[in-house]
């Protein structure tokens, strides 16, 4: 990080913070400090001098030590007009812009906008990222201008603009790319800061002394599925994408419609649109066909009584009219007279109402919905080009075994290829998250320190196997439980049982930990039935898994006070019902007979022995979409 003697730094806190419920963005504590301390503490080494612009709470900033300047411009006007402030009083060569509620702001972010703003001699050069196959994300608060702009953007602001990204259409700009996508999150919602502020977070012991009976060494699996929902939090980054780009991620906002759909009455029906009171009593009515109204096309055609107007699915209702007659309905469907008989349809048929599958302002999907092929045709169909969804959760994770080898190395005696990583490689990513593969880690405590640190540094989970079992190297527990607020749990299950659940710390970075048993068959189910909802409420998604009834082929021997999971195959019985058996042998290190399975049968706590023909609950591994 160096000092650049040419850049005076500005930190823009002057906004009216309205989307944390009107506190000071700034001033909101974080990590032991404020916001606005953090962005201090990154910026002061970067630059010549700081300043503040704030338009509250002036004398508290006034503390920092550092000039504090409100907007010169009245009413909040946005960070312009802050940044208007900042270069009228700015006696360095150029001036750099970080918000406040950005306490990760890069340490060499003065260093690199320079360097590209001398290098192509722009104007002004500001930072932006992307995420792998997202378009580059500019972040123009994040800027480095220089000071005798101030007459352009003055001007800009006394025309009425007020986009940050606006006033420099005419000016050469640079966009330098950064790395870390997180170092620019701006913090917008009390939530968010709270689940990003470890301090605040509960404790695992606050979540388990809400149970009335704990037991680590005994845990039912609802219990540990409690506990592991209650105390993983969601990671609240929003990010905006394409519409396109939005399949299979997590919506962070409602969808609400702008329009009315459909936008218009329209016709259900290719048929004949008319007026109710024309349907006859009994008999017949003849009707004069007076043109036609094909879809998309609108019409200036308003029948009269004994009139009608020939209509396309999907053409709009002629005035007047509210009903429409099919085409094969009639007695007589002439080009110019039509014959109706009494009956045919009542008042009001076959007519689709303006706004009925959707109302202006109405919201069309929930936040918490993972986008799926239907959702992309409905936000089109409202015609939205973008979307906010949820950032992806990024996942780190990583083998732990003396005897494991990669593929690629010899076996040698006692050693065996690590499937695990594949394993949960697959599942991570039919999740949709960001992973970071850390290959296989020795069991070594120094290694194993290194490897959590580093994930937890890097990453908002960690899912690791092997090691937490009883008969493992003490030490993978010892480590985990000194890097943070883990437990370790014997879980009433078959297969699975040891678990370690919680989160670590490193570096002022956390992330929730995941340590899964090491068996091939335990990794997937402990995955399945415990980490993936843990994650999946991390990314902000509502997605709970239904469970089907279908007839066990045969008996299963089961005991009370555990929940089974067995791997089955399910298929449609002669009578066309579900129905459903076990695949062959069910150890837990046996990958072929999971591979072999299409769901799992879940045997719970209370229930016994299976017979042949009984219901039971069954888990499917795919779905249609
Ligand atoms: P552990 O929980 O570390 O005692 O491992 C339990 C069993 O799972 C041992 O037989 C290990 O060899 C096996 N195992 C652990 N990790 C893996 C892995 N990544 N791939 C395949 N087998 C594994
Ligand atoms: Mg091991």
């Amino acid at each position: 990080m160096t000092k650049q003697a040419s850049i005076s730094g500005l930190i823009l806190a002057g906004g009216r913070g309205s989307r944390m419920g009107h506190v000071d963005k700034g001033l909101q504590p974080f990590r032991g400090k404020t916001m606005v301390a953090h962005v201090l503490e990154r910026l002061a080494p970067q630059v010549a001098s700081l300043a503040i612009n704030a338009n509250q709470n002036l004398a508290t900033y006034a503390e920092f030590g550092v000039p504090v300047w409100p907007d010169d411009l009245a009413g909040f006007a946005g960070p312009l007009a802050g940044l208007e402030t900042g270069l009228r009083r700015c006696q360095t060569t150029y001036l750099l812009t970080a918000p406040c509620d950005s306490p990760f702001v890069p340490t060499d972010l003065a260093a690199r906008l320079l360097a590209a703003l001398e290098e192509q001699d722009a104007d002004l050069a500001f930072a932006a990222t992307q995420e792998p196959g997202q378009r580059v994300q500019p972040h123009p608060v994040f800027c480095l201008v220089k000071a005798n702009l101030l007459p352009i953007l003055s001007s800009y602001l006394l025309d009425g603009g007020r986009r940050m990204d606006g006033w420099y259409k005419d000016l050469k700009s640079v966009e330098v790319l950064f790395e870390d996508a997180d170092a620019f999150r701006n913090i917008n919602t009390l939530d968010e800061l709270r689940s990003l502020d470890t301090g605040a977070a509960p404790r695992l012991q606050d979540v388990t002394s809400c149970l009335s009976a704990y037991d680590p060494d005994a845990l039912p699996v609802r219990d540990a599925q409690r506990i592991i929902r209650e105390f993983v939090q969601p990671v609240r980054a929003i990010e905006q994408v394409a519409l396109r780009a939005a399949l299979g991620r997590v919506l962070a906002r409602d969808i609400v419609s702008p329009i009315d759909v459909p936008a218009h009455d329209n016709s259900a029906m290719d048929g004949y649109a008319l007026r109710g009171a024309d349907i006859p009593l009994d008999g017949v009515a003849r009707l004069a066909v007076i043109g036609t109204v094909y879809a998309g096309r609108p019409t200036e055609l308003v029948p009269g009584p004994g009139e009608c107007v020939r209509i396309m699915t999907g053409g709009v209702m002629p005035t007047g009219c509210d009903s429409v007659v099919p085409q094969e309905l009639l007695v007589e469907d002439g080009e110019r007279e039509i014959v109706l008989k009494a009956g045919t349809i009542r008042a009001g048929d076959n007519r689709r109402f303006k706004g009925e599958d959707l109302k202006a302002g109405s919201p069309a999907l929930a936040a918490g919905k993972i986008v799926r092929p239907a959702d992309l045709g409905l936000i089109a169909s409202l015609g939205i080009a973008e979307v906010p969804v949820q950032r992806r959760l990024r996942v780190a994770f990583f083998s732990t075994g003396d005897e494991l080898r990669s593929i690629g190395q010899a076996l040698d005696e006692g050693s065996v290829y690590d499937s695990n990583r594949y394993t949960i490689y697959g599942m991570l990513q039919r999740l949709g998250c960001d992973i970071i593969d850390m290959g296989i880690v020795r069991d070594d405590p120094a290694a194993l320190e290194e490897a959590l640190r580093s994930a937890c540094e890097n990453a908002d989970a960690i899912v690791t196997s092997g090691g937490v079992s009883v008969g493992a190297a003490d030490y993978t527990k010892q480590i985990m439980a000194r890097l943070g607020d883990v437990t370790f749990w014997k879980i009433g299950m078959r297969p699975g049982r040891p678990l370690a659940f919680g989160r670590i710390n490193s570096n002022g970075r956390s992330a929730f930990l995941f340590g899964l048993p090491g068996n091939p068959v335990a990794v997937m189910v402990s995955f399945y039935f415990f980490a993936r909802a843990a994650l999946l409420r991390m990314m902000g998604a509502d997605a709970p898994l239904p469970l089907l009834r279908a007839r066990s082929q045969g008996a299963i021997r089961k005991k009370p006070g555990r929940t089974e999971y067995q791997r089955g195959i399910l298929t449609h019985g002669d009578d066309g019902a579900p129905q459903v058996r076990i695949t062959g042998s069910q150890g837990s290190g046996i990958l072929r007979s999971m591979s072999e399975a299409n769901c799992m049968v879940v045997l719970h706590d209370e229930q016994g022995s299976v017979a042949a023909g009984e219901m039971v609950d069954v888990l499917m591994f795919e779905g249609l979409i």
